[in-house]
């Protein structure tokens, strides 16, 4: 099968692949933010404030495509499972390991970064080192104002009494539930309304997608601006946090990619975890460099059906679902990014709020679309669910693109794991049959 990616080279030979551009934004960033002497300036302008404006704008076409791409990624998500009613147990048992799978992530993610406190250098909040200037006093507020310090608000929270002002003010929660709503209910239509309202939400997706990716195409430059501005304000010291911010998210995928998914395979569907890895090489190094689940679908639905022998029938249904609502590598970067990112600013989160970011970690994951940099994009949704400022998302701008390609790796190994192993439930038998042990 042809490799997505191969493609793109082949339309357009001179256009370097957007990762490169990014490290290199991002290694020229740093060092022109670097050479920038204390108090110089570049013209009329302070030079901070002019890689501070590239950095800006990059963040606010950010902030303008979440709503409309959240709710066009759900609503057609949900609606898309019509059909999938009537294939019950499948769907119970694909639900069931996409669920359990990004729970068990989340977990991990949310064990390390509370153990590893990568936000913390020697007690002190990272946040004033990387060039962070929100005002805390505001955020707690914010915190306070959400009610997120008791359970049972998060719970009337998550049902808007306005669906429309939820979606103006940028309140996360009560949306996702509304469009997870309205997706269900139109899979009830009769045909006659409910075609033209699926391709309607299918049109409005598909157009917030392209605008997502012409936000996404000026992500060196917006990395470029973020980064020269930390490095300028704050020097070398600024870079540690971001460090350890980036091997907490490493550890935790590599748990759940070398420990939990291998056992669950061994546990539940009773076949070989090295087997598996074998004949999934392809896909994954596809997702490694794509930084796209949905990319490398075609990748995954040949290995897991021609290397791993899983009828078409669980694959045609399980992987394209997995592609779009199942990822645990990303459900687990929202958690340590969220958690992360409070604690650059010195802000401590209870029990219940982090509950509340483990619980908007796995509906963004779900809502998250399977293209570069979608996780980066569904962190906003996240910091505002529980009331932290925005701005944040610029600290962790720089380590994005690299942890982006580990995480699309991790996704997509859970899909096809959770191939097999409904494939194993549903009774089927000769799997892995080019593998001789
Ligand atoms: N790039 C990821 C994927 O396609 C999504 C993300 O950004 O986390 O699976």
């Amino acid at each position: 099968m042809a490799n997505p990616s191969n493609h793109t080279h082949a339309r357009a030979p001179w256009r370097w692949p957007l990762h490169w551009q990014i490290l290199t934004a991002l290694a020229l960033g740093i060092t022109s933010g670097l050479a920038i002497p204390d108090g110089a300036r570049l013209g009329p302008l302070d030079p901070i404030d002019a890689f501070g404006f590239l950095g800006d704008l990059f963040l606010r076409a950010l902030k303008m495509v979440i709503v409309p791409l959240l709710a066009g990624s759900i609503v057609t998500g949900v609606a898309g499972l019509g059909d999938a009613r009537t294939l019950g147990r499948l769907f119970g048992r694909t639900f069931a390991w996409y669920m359990g799978t990004s729970l068990l992530a989340i977990l991990v993610g949310l064990l390390l970064v509370n153990l590893i406190q990568p936000g913390y250098a020697d007690g002190v909040p990272v946040g004033e080192t990387m060039g962070l200037q929100a005002d805390v006093s505001q955020i707690d507020e914010n915190l306070q104002g959400r009610g997120a310090g008791d359970l049972v608000a998060i719970v009337l929270r998550m049902i808007p009494t306005n669906p429309v002002a939820a979606a103006a003010e940028g309140d996360m929660l009560p949306l996702i539930v509304f469009c997870m709503l309205f997706g269900a209910a139109i899979t009830m239509l009769p045909s006659e309304l409910r075609n033209p309202q699926l391709r309607w939400w299918e049109g409005l997706f598909a157009i917030m997608m392209r605008i997502t990716g012409w936000v996404i195409r000026f992500t060196p430059l917006g990395v470029f601006g973020l980064i020269a501005r930390i490095a300028a304000s704050s020097g070398v010291e600024a870079f540690a946090p971001l460090a350890r911010f980036a091997l907490t998210v490493v550890l935790a995928l590599s748990f759940h990619s070398l420990i939990t998914l291998p056992l669950l395979l061994r546990l539940v569907a009773k076949v070989s975890p090295a087997r598996h890895a074998r004949v999934m090489a392809p896909a994954l190094m596809t997702a490694f460099t794509t930084r796209s689940s949905s990319a490398t679908l075609p990748l995954t639905m040949e290995c897991v059906e021609h290397g791993a022998g899983v009828s078409n029938r669980v694959t045609s249904f399980v992987l394209p679902l997995g592609a779009t609502v199942n990822m645990d590598g990303t459900a687990l970067y929202e958690c340590v990014s969220a958690l992360f990112i409070a604690q650059a600013y010195g802000i401590v989160l209870g029990p219940v709020e982090q509950f509340l970011v483990v619980v908007t970690a796995l509906l963004a994951s779900i809502g998250a679309a399977g293209i570069p940099s979608a996780g980066l994009v569904m962190i906003s949704i996240i910091l505002s669910t529980v009331g932290l400022p925005l701005e944040g998302v610029a600290l962790i701008l720089a380590v994005d693109p690299l942890l982006d390609m580990l995480r699309t790796c991790v996704n997509v190994l859970s899909d096809s794991c959770g191939a097999v192993a409904v494939a194993v439930r549903e009774g089927e038998t000769d799997l892995y049959p080019e593998i001789q042990e």
